[in-house]
């Protein structure tokens, strides 16, 4: 099997890196860092995102796993100290793969020519350094309301615990084929009205946002962000890809929600 390791980039990630690439190459498996079958990614979920985005183009031929070296992570959930068992894990057994939802996110631009189209792992967010913005939005092809505010932001599933939670979105179990979309400080009058509450669309549901006012607008897709100019319209959907992840063993995620914001293990009283 052909591997590559993407490393957040500090001591503790780069020792890490070193020493699961020596000993799967002992075990036979070939680094291969344009066409890996496994990518490892070893730092935190940042380092996840980042090498999801390294290799968006071979999601059909790649898994991902995360070996954690700061605090449990989402989708890094291997501790250093079980690097070991990792390595002979990987060299000797077939892993399972889990797929989770991912977000597409369509920008147009006034002038019509080439769309802009990128994939999110946790989400994507709307704002301006300019203001508010102002948008229409449109659900399934029907106008739902008037947005203006600080922003909006798209996420997947699996991205319901970044972003999305600290905007007060609900956690979505990423088996759930969907995207939220959440509210930043939106100005609630007599002339803008919006629902207030995290919305969850299922696939196959659009979501147009159109702006009302001439504005730039700072788009961020995971980790970096863009700023558009002249935006005729933004559609987010759940996309056609997934994302895989390899699995060695079971670690359900309620009780990675648990163990990150509520208390690891479980409590007797
Ligand atoms: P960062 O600002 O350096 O770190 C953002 C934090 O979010 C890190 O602690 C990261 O974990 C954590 N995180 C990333 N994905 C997560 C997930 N799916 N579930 C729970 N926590 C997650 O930025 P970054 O490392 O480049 O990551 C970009 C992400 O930051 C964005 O996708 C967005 O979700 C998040 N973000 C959050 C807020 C907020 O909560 N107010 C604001 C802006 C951006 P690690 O330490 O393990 O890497």
């Amino acid at each position: 099997m052909k591997f590559a390791i993407v490393s957040k980039g500090d001591d503790r990630s780069n020792n890490i890196m070193a020493t699961m690439r020596q000993y799967l190459t002992e075990f036979d498996l070939e680094y291969d860092k344009e066409n890996p079958e496994l990518v490892i990614s070893v730092g935190g979920d940042g380092t996840l995102l980042e090498a999801f985005h390294r290799y968006i183009h071979r999601l059909n031929e790649t898994a991902f796993i995360g070996v954690h070296t700061g605090h449990l992570g989402f989708y890094a959930d291997w501790v250093p100290e079980e690097v070991e068992k990792l390595i002979i894990e990987i060299a000797k057994t077939p892993f399972q793969v889990v797929e989770y939802p991912l977000l597409e996110v369509n920008i147009r631009a006034k002038s019509g020519g080439k769309e802009d189209t990128f994939l999110a792992l946790n989400e994507a967010t709307i704002k301006t350094a300019d203001g508010s913005v102002v948008f229409d939005v449109e659900i399934k092809g029907e106008h739902f309301e008037t947005f203006r505010g600080d922003g909006l932001c798209l996420s997947t599933p699996s991205g319901s615990t970044a972003y999305n939670k600290a905007l007060g979105g609900g956690i979505l179990h990423p088996s759930l084929e969907a995207f939220q979309l959440t509210e930043m400080a939106s100005i609630n009058n007599r002339v803008f009205r919006t629902i207030g509450s995290p919305l969850i669309l299922p696939k196959h549901h659009t979501c147009l946002l159109k702006p009302l006012a001439e504005r730039s607008f700072l788009i961020t897709i995971d980790h970096f962000t863009e700023t558009y100019t002249n935006v005729k319209s933004i559609q987010c959907r759940v996309a056609k890809e997934k994302v895989r992840f390899a699995r060695f063993r079971p670690f359900p995620f309620w009780n990675r929600v648990r163990d990150s914001f509520v208390s690891e293990g479980e409590k007797k009283v």
